[in-house]
């Protein structure tokens, strides 16, 4: 089962190649109607296409089996998995960098990415911000090893890590091991110092007792932090069967179980997992995407997605990105 939980960032690598290829990602300036949030946007997505098809292009070097079943995947770039993407990582970003705003210019600041696959925020985020002091990013063994040989490739990525020394973390890990995992994490960071823990598409592939004492220790170790995690919902509206049969589909077609995409299957039920922490007072908010797209993306920007691809299914997409959440939950603010 690891294994297969593994091979689900294949589908998420992929589908970042697919909406560079058609050209969804890197958002343009004016894609957010914060404005402040624009400026910080542009500096992240900085090398954004040209950084993510380098790995990509060592990728073949490094595992022409990966490669390959990455690249199959890429072949039928449908909008709808398109659109997701999009939403999922401008929703994480502007997340982070709204709680990044809200801490005094200069101070140091730590960012981890849990069950981080192939994505590449940390060379972005340590690209952008001089004040962050660590990135840490932690996955199963396989796939850090993989991605710690495609780093360590000679070629631009290679280059960018090396300058960034050991303000990169790259960690092997079991987040359902809690204490080692909590004994890497507190070996190189500062409990003290903010810190944004990251989980995009995680805690759907752990048990709930699982994910629950990773939560909660987290929240009882660090003082000062957010937590942004992306994750689909089974809902909770009468008749809706999004939920059964996404489970259903993942279990016939890959033998894979998302535990908890019933359990908590709204928004407010997603949001319990933070709340259950009782001794850190925390502020949640939790969004469905749909809703992101709708008041957070600026009216040209809706435009310039429409003209990417055809996109008929308006409704299978208002359907699908009301399935998915980001959520925020700050604490020690
Ligand atoms: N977060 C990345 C992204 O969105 O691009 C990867 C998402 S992928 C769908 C899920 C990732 O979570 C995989 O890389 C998987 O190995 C990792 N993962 C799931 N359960 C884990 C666990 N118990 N310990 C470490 N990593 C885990």
């Amino acid at each position: 089962m690891d294994r297969i939980i593994q091979q689900t960032d294949n589908d998420a690598f992929s589908s970042k190649i697919c909406a560079i290829e058609c050209k969804y990602l890197p958002p343009p300036q004016d894609a957010l109607l914060d404005a402040r949030g624009n400026k910080d946007i542009q500096e992240l997505y900085r090398g954004f296409a040209q950084m993510h098809n380098e790995y990509y292009a060592q990728l073949k070097e490094e595992s022409r089996n990966v490669y390959g079943r990455i690249r199959r995947m890429t072949r039928n770039p449908f909008p709808v998995m398109n659109y997701g993407t999009y939403l999922r990582t401008l929703a994480i970003d502007t997340t982070a960098l709204k709680f990044l705003e809200g801490i005094p210019q200069g101070t140091e600041f730590q960012i981890v990415n849990l069950g981080c696959g192939s994505d590449l925020r940390s060379l972005q985020y340590l690209g952008a911000f001089p004040s962050l002091k660590r990135f840490v990013d932690i996955d199963f063994t396989d796939a850090i090893e993989l991605k710690g040989r495609i780093l360590d490739r000679p070629g631009p990525l290679h280059t960018l890590t090396e300058q960034f020394g050991d303000r990169y973390v790259i960690f092997e890990g079991d987040l359902r091991e809690l204490k080692g995992t909590m004994e890497k994490l507190q070996s190189v960071l500062d409990p003290s110092l903010p810190t944004v823990f990251i989980t995009e598409c995680v805690l759907c592939y752990m048990t709930d007792s699982d994910s629950q004492q990773l939560i909660t220790t987290i929240m009882e170790t660090f003082s000062h932090a957010l937590w942004v995690s992306y994750d689909p919902i089974g809902g909770s509206a009468p008749g809706d069967r999004f939920g059964t049969i996404m489970k259903q589909n993942l279990m016939d077609s890959r033998n894979l179980d998302m535990p908890t995409l019933l359990q908590y299957n709204s928004k407010d039920n997603f949001a319990t997992r933070w709340e259950n922490c009782k001794t850190v007072k925390s502020e949640v908010n939790v969004r469905d995407m749909w809703d992101f797209l709708e008041s957070s993306i600026t009216t040209k920007e809706k435009g310039r997605l429409r003209s990417l691809q055809f996109l008929d299914e308006i409704e299978e997409l208002r359907v699908m990105q009301s399935h998915y959440v980001i959520l925020s939950v700050t604490w020690g603010c």
